[in-house]
């Protein structure tokens, strides 16, 4: 398993020293460093400093010669370790191209590095607030790739839940389904936002593990939800993937065989995906769509409206279901061109014999108008939150909607 540890240092700690040999070296993430030479004749200069969004001590990534600068915290420090071993882990998993460019770029940096050490001092002339500016753009970089790091260990740790949000027959004023969301309790930050989390899962491809774990939690719910028996013994659920997801091409399979394992029918589940799945990887996105299609499982657009210019691709591929995103929703009452697309969304979709589901429905106005417009199915607070569970379970024993 990868890893980057992270290492605090106090003022004045050494992290490395001239001379002496290492395999790590550091992403700063707050904090200030300087960088010191000892010359021959014994003196000790500084030739720069750095701090958060930069790299200190690359070297030894690259070979196991000596350091060539000592190099001190100017302040408490929070740096990320990285090591030889999970460096060269990375470059080998990463694409041959990429790996060959590396090497040369690593090789002439070495070289380059040897000229710039005596051109350092015009660095300490650099200003405070340019190099302030740059460590604050900088240490957003640092900030994902540490979030990416603990995400990793997100899984194994049982930090990550789901919470499910019912979804509303707006014929029947029954609930006839839910969507997963998934969540994030890290142990010292507490919760993190899906949005904060996802795009950086998605990012590293850490996200087809997490995509799976959701689709079988979600699973272990739904039979849950089932087992109350009557009107709640054919609820679907909805789980959202992301393009990353569709590279794997046993996907169907997998989760064919998830269902099985809870007792499920392939209708039970529906697949979100949004509109760049279908930019980013139209061909394989299609061949795996179809399968899980075929399968039984049901196609959603989800943020519909939000993406995509072209609508020739909802005859392209299989989709069953068109979610209205919740920006037109939200605007529908103010808007009157926000009113008119989400009406115009409704008939495509219908047209196209397809179901709508309305978004964000945050108030019975909302409501009653997606019902007077012919929508089918309805989500959003007006309705419930998501929530864990157990909570759920008990809202429904009691639920009773009104529009
Ligand atoms: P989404 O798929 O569009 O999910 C709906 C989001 O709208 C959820 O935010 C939900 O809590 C929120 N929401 C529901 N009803 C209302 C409402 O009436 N008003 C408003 N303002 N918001 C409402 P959440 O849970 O923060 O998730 C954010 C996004 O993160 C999701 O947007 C989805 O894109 C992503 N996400 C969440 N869970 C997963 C997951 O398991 N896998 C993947 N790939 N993405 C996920
Ligand atoms: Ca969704
Ligand atoms: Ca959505």
């Amino acid at each position: 398993m990868s890893s980057l540890q992270q290492r605090n240092f106090q003022s004045g700690d050494t992290i490395m020293e001239q001379g002496k040999r290492g395999d790590s070296a550091f992403m700063i993430e707050s904090g200030r460093v300087e960088i010191l030479i000892e010359k021959d004749n014994g003196l000790v200069q500084q030739v720069g400093t750095r701090g958060p969004g930069t790299i200190i001590g690359e070297m030894s990534l690259i070979d196991d010669e000596p350091r060539t600068a000592t190099i001190k915290a100017l302040e408490d420090c929070s740096l990320l370790e990285i090591n030889r071993h999970e460096f060269n882990r990375r470059i080998e998993k990463s694409d041959p191209v990429m790996r060959m460019v590396m090497q040369v770029v690593l090789t002439r940096y070495r070289d380059m590095l040897a000229r710039a050490a005596i051109l350092q001092n015009k660095n300490s002339m650099t200003k405070s607030e340019e190099l302030e500016r740059e460590y604050a753009e900088k240490s957003d970089a640092v900030s994902a790739i540490k979030m990416a790091n603990e995400f990793e260990h997100a899984l194994e740790n049982n930090e990550l839940s789901l919470h499910y949000q019912p979804m509303i027959d707006l014929k029947t004023k029954k609930v006839n389904g839910f969507e997963a969301l998934m969540r994030w309790h890290h142990p010292e930050k507490g919760d993190i936002s899906p949005g904060l989390f996802i795009p950086i899962a998605e990012e590293t491809g850490l996200i087809a593990k997490a995509s799976l774990w959701a689709f079988e939690t979600a699973c272990k719910a739904l039979a849950d939800f089932h087992a109350l028996g009557g009107e709640y013994s054919d609820l679907f659920m909805s789980v959202n993937f992301s393009s990353e997801d569709f590279i794997n091409p046993s996907l169907p399979d997998i989760l064919l065989d998830t269902l099985t394992k809870s007792g499920l029918k392939p209708h039970h589940a529906h697949l979100e995906i949004t509109e760049r799945l279908l930019i980013v990887h139209p061909t394989s996105a299609k061949d795996t769509l179809e399968k899980c299609r075929d399968l039984g499982m049901e196609i959603s657009i989800d943020d519909f409206g939000t993406g995509y210019s072209s609508l020739s691709y909802l005859h392209y591929y299989p989709i069953d279901i068109l979610k209205i995103d919740r920006s037109f929703i939200k605007n529908m009452n103010d808007d009157p061109t926000a009113k008119e697309l989400a009406k115009s969304i409704i008939s495509l979709g219908q047209n196209m014999g397809m179901k709508v589901i309305a978004e964000g429905v945050e108030t019975i106005e909302d409501a009653t108008e997606v019902a007077a417009m012919g929508c089918d199915t309805a989500q959003g607070y007006y309705f419930a939150r998501p929530n864990d569970l157990e909570t759920i379970l008990n809202f429904l024993k009691s639920a009773e909607f009104q529009f």
